[in-house]
């Protein structure tokens, strides 16, 4: 992740006219369109990046036809957030909610964030653009063994293993594009799958075919076992319930992700699945709040989540305008 120094103050007797939740390519392209448009704008992340700057190479975004590398291209989005005025607040936010006296035209005039570390931020509207964090197996062994040879990042500790075996788990773009990488460093991955087809684009079907990864289709991790560290895992097949202990020195989690969304349980714009349910212009079904990226549960793509961030600050910026022309009307 890539951190920008030292956060810049935050006025919490302010009242923002747009407030920025999450620091990956969605906010942080928020937070320059709505500075751009001349918004009061405050962004608070854990930290500036997202999950883009975990990965290795990324091969589809417009400009950069060699690939750029996930942190290369996390930190030139870092860089360009910095050439506006939009302070950031380095925290989580754990509720979100409205101020309901500040109401009128029955509009919730103002959004009020409380943060892990005990801050209080007010805006008139809020872009929430937190992203999604890789789902878990929820298999015996897995929680004693995470960060003793169970990971969910190969660029992050791929290189603990090299010269060694390490099973990745999952049938997406991700498990694929992550034992490429972790092949590509000298470790040498087992691919199991819990189907007879991967999921993935045929681009690194392909591509994993032609580097001879080993795959192990139809079957499911049901323990991850070990001493002080992951030695060996227990596979089942899908089909005919056998189990077979094979001894790895990691294992990778790639199946999918969950939305960060738990701070607005209160909010009523969730789906079912906890990711924000938006429109074609990023609105909820709260006037004023407005939802990008990975969180609204779409395409995940770094591209995609560029054009929603700018989509979502312009109906920030012009459901601001309305609501000022009715007030002064
Ligand atoms: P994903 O597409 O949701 O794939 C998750 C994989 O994990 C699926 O193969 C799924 O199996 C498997 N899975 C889910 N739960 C499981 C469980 N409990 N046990 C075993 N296997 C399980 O997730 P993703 O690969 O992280 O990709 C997410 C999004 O990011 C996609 O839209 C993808 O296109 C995008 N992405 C794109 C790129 C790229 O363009 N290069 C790279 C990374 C990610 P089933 O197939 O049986 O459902």
């Amino acid at each position: 992740m890539f951190e920008l120094g030292m956060p810049s103050s935050i006025d919490t007797n302010r009242v923002y006219d747009c407030m920025v939740i999450g620091g990956g390519p969605a906010g942080i392209t928020a937070g320059i369109y709505a500075s751009r448009y001349g918004l009061s704008t405050v962004l608070i992340t854990e930290d500036l990046g997202g999950q883009i700057s975990l990965a290795d190479i990324v091969e589809n975004y417009p400009g950069f036809p060699e690939g750029v590398s996930g942190s290369d291209l996390s930190a030139r989005f870092a860089e360009h957030l910095k050439r506006y005025d939009v302070p950031v607040l380095y925290d989580r936010v754990t509720q979100l909610g409205t101020i309901t006296e500040c109401t009128y035209y029955n509009i919730p005039c103002v959004f009020e964030a409380q943060t892990l570390g005990g801050e209080i931020v007010k805006a008139r509207t809020v872009i929430v653009a937190t992203g999604a964090s890789p789902r878990k197996l929820n298999v015996p062994g897995e929680a004693e063994f995470t960060g003793k040879g169970v990971s969910y990042c190969a660029t992050c500790d791929g290189h603990f293993f090299v010269g060694k075996t390490v099973l990745t788990v999952g049938g997406g773009d991700t498990a694929l594009q992550e034992a490429l990488y972790l092949k590509k460093i000298g470790v040498r991955p087992i691919i199991v799958h819990r189907r007879n087809e991967f999921r993935a684009q045929r681009y690194l079907q392909r591509k994993v075919e032609t580097e001879g990864i080993e795959r192990i289709m139809n079957h499911v991790v049901v323990e991850i076992r070990g001493d002080n560290r992951v030695r060996s895992v227990v596979l089942e097949n899908v089909s005919t319930h056998e189990r077979r202990e094979i001894e790895v020195d990691g294992v990778f989690v790639f199946i999918g992700v969950s939305p960060n969304t738990s701070f607005l349980a209160d909010m009523g714009v969730l789906d079912q699945r906890g990711y924000v349910v938006v429109d074609r212009e990023m609105k909820t079904s709260v006037q004023g709040l407005f939802a990008a990226g990975d969180v609204t549960g779409g395409l995940r793509q770094v591209s995609a989540a560029v054009g929603e961030g700018a989509m979502a600050a312009t109906s920030a910026h012009l459901y601001l305008e309305n609501m000022d022309r009715q007030i002064m009307s």
